[in-house]
């Protein structure tokens, strides 16, 4: 089997954002699948900036391929719409069989494509709770029930909060490393011991304010244990990749985590002076930030990002989770 090839590091492209398809989903027909290499074996897979309204710099969410002679492992599968373009990415860097998938939570931009690489003999793996999550789905917004996922697309080896699950391919240690619910409830980092390399997920983030999905299991309470729990995990060299935004390193955690509890601090005074929500958003807490967040005042669900991120923080509080 072909050894991985070199290819070129593409910079992310420069950031486009049409007010037109703000109001739209992603238009899948634009996007391309910009290959970014890590280490001799590692790639990381991105769609192109200016195509998907909910992450402008990027569509949909990133995918890691570990290439070798002992066939791919990949992590998450993209938007189920983007499965042909991701193959043929992938077989740029290999033409080996791709044998194995671990998802880093269950948004759709990260396992939609799950049923199509299932259907190719993929097996997949993730957390219990990522399983339950996706067999009974919270209701949609409007109170209807969602609809039901593909059965192909559960993973079919899952694990719980123990330690960690190991994968021994291609000279790699892949450790599968599940986080109490912080993103989502079924969140796992992914972590490349010998390409010194940490896929995170989403409970960090560069492009917008953090975004806990607590309809899905998410806790802030979490987000901050695994933004320490990273600390401990990484070097300093340590390349951490989120599944949106641009790679970073364990001293970038600090000032993110201190943002975090800042927010966090001003809305618990807010609440305690008996504020509503809406006092709350008015005060615009996040003020101090909004300039080195990019993307923090862009439309997030029924406000900016900031105002998603502020209302999340509010209601954790105020139910004492
Ligand atoms: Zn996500």
């Amino acid at each position: 089997m072909k050894a991985a090839r070199h290819l070129p590091v593409v910079a992310v492209a420069v950031l486009a954002i049409s007010a037109s398809a703000r109001a739209q989903g992603p238009d899948y027909s634009k996007i391309e699948i910009i290959v970014e290499k890590i280490a001799p074996n590692l790639f990381m897979l991105s769609g192109s900036a200016g195509a998907d309204p909910g992450h402008q710099d990027a569509a949909g969410g990133r995918i890691g391929v570990l290439a070798g002679p002992d066939g791919i492992f990949m992590v998450d599968a993209q938007y189920a719409q983007l499965t042909d373009k991701v193959l043929a990415a992938i077989k740029q860097i290999s033409t080996a069989p791709i044998r194995f998938m671990a998802n880093t939570h269950i948004h759709i931009d990260h396992t939609g494509g799950n049923a199509n690489f299932a259907r190719m003999g993929v097996t997949i793996f993730a957390r219990e709770e990522l399983r339950e999550e996706m067999l009974h789905p919270p209701p949609l917004a409007n109170g209807n029930a969602a609809p039901a996922r593909d059965p192909a697309s559960l993973p079919v080896v899952t694990y719980g909060m123990g330690a960690p699950v190991k994968l021994h391919m291609n000279g790699e240690v892949i450790d599968l490393i599940p986080v109490r619910a912080a993103h989502t409830g079924g969140d796992t980092m992914i972590r490349f011991e010998n390409a010194n390399a940490i896929m995170i997920g989403d409970f960090y983030r560069n492009y917008g304010y953090p975004y806990i999905d607590t309809n899905n299991g998410g806790t802030l309470k979490g987000a901050l244990e695994a933004l320490d729990s990273t600390m401990k995990l990484a070097g300093p060299d340590t390349k951490l990749i989120p599944g949106h935004g641009t790679i970073i390193h364990r001293a970038d955690l600090v000032p993110y985590r201190d943002m975090i509890l800042d927010v966090q601090a001003k809305v618990q005074q807010m609440i305690a002076q008996g504020k509503t929500l809406q006092e709350v958003l008015a005060a615009k807490v996040t003020a101090p930030y909004d300039a080195k967040v990019a993307g923090g005042l862009l439309p997030a669900g029924a406000g900016t990002s900031a105002d998603r991120f502020v209302t999340m923080v509010y209601s954790e509080l105020k139910t004492g989770k």
